[in-house]
């Protein structure tokens, strides 16, 4: 690849913070508010102009895994959200989990981090750090205000892609792109008569799922299933197709698949015009982002495998989830040690780009449980300010008695 060379510049130093949050999906925000609340400063950096990553700009608008099947599993900061939602008349309990209205949580999340005095910057892309030996010590931004820094004594990635990672030079896994979760493109149709469409689901399984033709092996079409009527009377939310082969890390990828994404919504909004309860509905909108399942996982100070969950309860255990795998252990604990990369001592990492393998990805990257792991980093943040250590030196104990006194389950 040809280069060119980019002459330096200064760049203003235009803010400082204990903490500095990066990326401000449903596991940002949870760290800086857990941040927060224990004292610390905290500033969140987010590169669309709402919080909430997945939860809100990909319509990710189902809470699942917060029990084991019979008891709950995830409390603390998630729970807090699902009542302040219930609250507003924006979520319910339904079999597969928690729906909720993905604009009332936009509203929940600027109060929240209003509240709590959190600094944010939106519509801000952090594109790279500086570091100095084993600590982190800037993160550089560009925004329409042009490139800037921000000063921080403890960084939380919250990327989802664990951009911090490459910036740092910290290990991390990436699978080859035909190895990665696909990335799917949600959507939204409305004026659907939903009584009778679930009706029709249920009673012709063969031709719903002989209805969408998509030649193209990249591409799986998964109509049956991947539906749910959402608050909204007459609205039916789909997560109804996967796209293979995408690697969310690269820009060109990432275009084809919202391209690809529009695409498909748009065969499905013609096909399913056919079936009873659809005849007159119509499509409101596609998610703003696409839908990113895995990118980069860092190999930290443990890696959680498959194998680990036959006999081990962590005594480090800051969150549960909930155990697929097996039908005797239903829940598993999840390390503290899993949040700690090796290489820098003061970031922290949490949500899906957490210290799991391939396989355990699944279990860890549901929203409630990426939530937890967001409280633990930024009770952890908080309690590492507090006593002027680095963040893998905090007390275990006094990180597991601040977080059982949040209400979190270990
Ligand atoms: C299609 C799909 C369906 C799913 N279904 C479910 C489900 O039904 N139930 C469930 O519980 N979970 C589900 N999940 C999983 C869940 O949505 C995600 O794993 C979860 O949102 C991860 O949270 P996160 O905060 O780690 O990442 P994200 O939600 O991706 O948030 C990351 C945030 O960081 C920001 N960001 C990233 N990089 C930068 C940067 N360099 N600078 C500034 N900001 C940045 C992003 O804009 C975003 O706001 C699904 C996921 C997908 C994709």
């Amino acid at each position: 690849m040809k280069t060119i060379f980019e002459e330096g510049k200064e760049v203003p130093i235009i803010h400082s913070s204990d903490v500095v949050v990066l990326g401000g999906g449903p596991v940002g925000i949870s760290a800086a508010v857990s941040a927060a609340k224990m004292g610390a400063d905290v500033t969140l950096i987010e590169q669309y102009g709402y919080l909430g990553g997945q939860a809100t700009g990909g319509w990710v608008i189902l809470l699942c895994g917060l029990t084991d099947g019979r008891k709950q599993i995830i409390r603390g900061f998630c729970q807090e959200v699902i009542n302040e939602l219930q609250a507003m008349n924006a979520a319910s309990l339904v079999p597969e989990g928690v729906v909720f209205e993905p604009e009332a949580m936009k509203y929940l999340f600027d109060q929240l981090a209003t509240k709590n005095s959190i600094k944010i910057y939106f519509h801000t892309l952090a594109t790279s750090m500086i570091r100095n030996r084993k600590q982190a010590e800037y993160v550089i931004t560009e925004s329409k205000s042009g490139r800037n820094v921000i000063k921080g004594r403890i960084f939380i990635d919250t990327t989802g892609d664990g951009d911090s990672a490459e910036w740092c030079n910290i290990p991390y896994e990436k699978l080859d792109r035909d190895k990665l979760l696909p990335v799917t493109l949600t959507f939204r149709l409305g004026n659907v008569n939903v009584e009778k469409a679930k009706e029709f689901f249920k009673e012709n399984p063969k031709r719903i799922k002989d209805l969408i033709q998509v030649n193209d092996s990249n591409i799986d079409v998964n109509l049956q299933y991947g539906w749910l009527a959402t608050l909204n009377k007459s609205e039916i939310w789909f997560d109804a197709f996967f796209i293979k082969n995408i690697d969310v890390t690269d820009v060109e990828d990432l275009t084809y698949a919202e391209i690809k994404g529009r695409e498909i919504v748009r065969k499905i909004v013609d096909a399913v015009k056919s079936l009873s309860g659809f005849e007159d509905s119509y499509l409101e909108d596609t998610a703003p982002q696409i839908g990113c399942r895995e990118s980069r996982r860092i190999i930290g100070e443990y890696a959680l495998r498959k194998e680990d969950f036959w006999d081990k309860s962590f005594e480090d255990s800051i969150a549960r989830a909930r155990n697929m795998f097996s039908k005797e252990y239903e829940s598993i604990s999840i390390p503290y040690r899993c949040l700690i990369p090796k290489g820098v001592d003061n970031i922290l990492f949490a949500g899906r780009c957490i210290s799991v393998s391939h396989e355990v990805l699944d279990l860890v990257r549901e929203i409630p449980c990426c939530m937890a792991t967001g409280q633990a980093a930024g009770t952890a943040a908080a309690l590492a300010i507090k006593h002027g250590v680095n963040p893998g030196d905090v007390n275990i104990k006094e990180l597991q008695e601040n977080l059982i006194a949040q209400k979190v389950i270990l």
